[in-house]
């Protein structure tokens, strides 16, 4: 059984606040958003992080990538800019172990990075 909370939103069995969908990748609201626009990217296939990525296509890895520039220009982020940030592993605190973008936006970032 397949315990993972972002293949329960992919598969619709938790509800989730859709910003965009394909066939491979599912953008939706973070539910503790850090800016006014905070939406998450995920690919629908299950892959927990940036080094499970690798058995991945190139073409589902640039999909994902695409799907985050769509969702900035859907949010009007483009002029204004975003940030794409993706947690990977303890350190970096990721909490989902499903690999996803989050497309930050609508204020200005403090810091550059961390
Ligand atoms: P990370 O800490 O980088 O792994 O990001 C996981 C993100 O998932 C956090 O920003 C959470 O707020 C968000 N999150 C957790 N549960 C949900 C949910 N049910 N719907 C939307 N976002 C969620």
């Amino acid at each position: 059984m397949n315990d993972c909370l972002f293949c329960k939103i992919a598969a619709g069995e938790i509800p989730s606040d859709k910003v965009y969908e394909d066939e491979d990748v599912l953008a939706f609201r973070d539910i503790a958003p850090q800016a006014p626009v905070h939406v998450l990217v995920i690919p629908k296939k299950h892959v927990s992080g940036w080094y499970d990525a690798q058995g991945e296509s190139d073409a589902a890895l640039a999909k994902l990538m695409r799907a985050a520039a769509a969702v900035a220009k859907m949010e009007n982020l483009v002029e204004s800019g975003f940030r794409v940030v993706s947690n990977c592993g303890p350190d970096a605190q990721q909490s989902v172990l499903h690999l996803h973008l989050h497309v930050l936006g609508g204020r200005a970032m403090s810091g550059t990075m961390v």
